[in-house]
């Protein structure tokens, strides 16, 4: 199912759908949803979910992806997990028109699909580098730029014929690789301007032995928070964001299993309304989300309203959320 949400009344006449957003408006919780389209709005602001899922293969559900449009254009690529390349499609992202790819770790859920959406770059009139933010190297996880070099690098990479990439040579576009110091959660936020009007702040997160970040995107006087995938340890990103009140909050929902998956790498769902009445978003969105989880999300948002009482959304892959 595709939702498009509203959050504002300026945002409905951004979009001209005015008369319909009276209902988003009035505070309705799932009743925000105003109509079915596999597009975001032509004009305005909007963080489009691509892939609402996880590590595992469930229906419906691509691995963790956005993509943030401005104006009808898809600038922002965050995160491309398994499955997201379809999605990314869907939405009518174009490669062209990225201003950078965003990642926040290199687990293979967030960033499994990375070398497809490259390869389809290289079908595009694209000749301007792309940047590609990430995360740093631990054991085990290459920094981001070893990465691309593992995957796409001439001598040895996996895929060794697209190594144009790394070099900007046989009509690929440039790749520049930043790889942002995590010191696993505890480094310092790193505020980097993209274009005009479009900062990110990466912030390192815990995930774990994984090198891993958020990513706060600002816009004008607009502001969005990803979490991405983080522990409760993530007190410097806490630090970093409390009091800021975001317009949404895009919180990665996870449930444990009893195997395959170790343990505190995620934030509980209490510890996500802990979160939550740290930032003060105006909205909650949970993504990332198994069937597990979904499974059990009226126990999730009990456990989020012990300590954030406002509107809680499940995300769905291709919500499109108007900011
Ligand atoms: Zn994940
Ligand atoms: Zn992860």
């Amino acid at each position: 199912m595709v939702r498009y949400f509203l959050k504002t009344a300026a945002a409905c006449a951004i979009a001209g759908m005015a008369a319909s957003c009276s209902a988003a408006d009035s505070g309705q919780d799932e009743g925000t949803i105003i109509s079915q389209s596999a597009a975001c709005p032509s004009s305005g602001l909007a963080l489009q979910v691509l892939g609402s899922g996880a590590p595992i293969a469930e229906s419906g559900h691509a691995g963790t992806s956005y993509l943030l449009w401005i104006d009808g254009e898809a600038r922002l690529l965050i995160d491309i997990g398994s499955g997201a390349f379809l999605r990314f499609a869907e939405a009518g992202g174009d490669f062209n028109t990225l201003v950078a790819i965003l990642l926040t770790h290199l687990h293979a859920d967030h960033a499994g699909d990375l070398a497809g959406v490259l390869k389809y770059g290289g079908f595009t009139p694209r000749t301007r580098a792309l940047p590609v933010i990430g995360p740093d190297a631990a054991p085990r996880f290459p920094a981001t730029d070893e990465f691309l070099d593992a995957l796409l690098g001439k001598d040895g990479g996996a895929f060794a014929y697209l190594g144009g990439y790394i070099d900007g040579s046989e009509d690929k576009v440039l790749l520049e690789p930043r790889a942002i110091t995590t010191a696993m959660g505890k480094g310092d936020p790193v505020e980097i301007e993209l274009a005009d009007d479009l900062r990110v702040r990466a912030i390192p997160v815990h995930h774990g032995v994984v090198p891993a970040l958020g990513f706060e995107i600002s816009v004008g006087d607009r502001k969005l928070v990803i979490t991405g995938d983080q522990s409760a340890n993530s007190t410097a990103f806490e630090q970093a964001l409390a009091g800021s009140k975001p317009d949404i909050l895009f919180a990665h929902h996870v449930i444990n299993g009893d195997r395959g998956q170790p343990r505190g790498l995620h934030r509980t769902p209490a510890q996500i309304g802990e979160l939550a009445a740290a930032l003060q978003p105006g909205r909650l969105v949970l993504t990332h989300n198994m069937n597990r989880a979904l499974e059990r999300i009226d126990d999730s948002r009990a456990a989020i309203a012990q300590n954030y009482a406002r509107e809680v959304t499940v995300a769905d892959d291709l919500d499109c959320f108007g900011l």
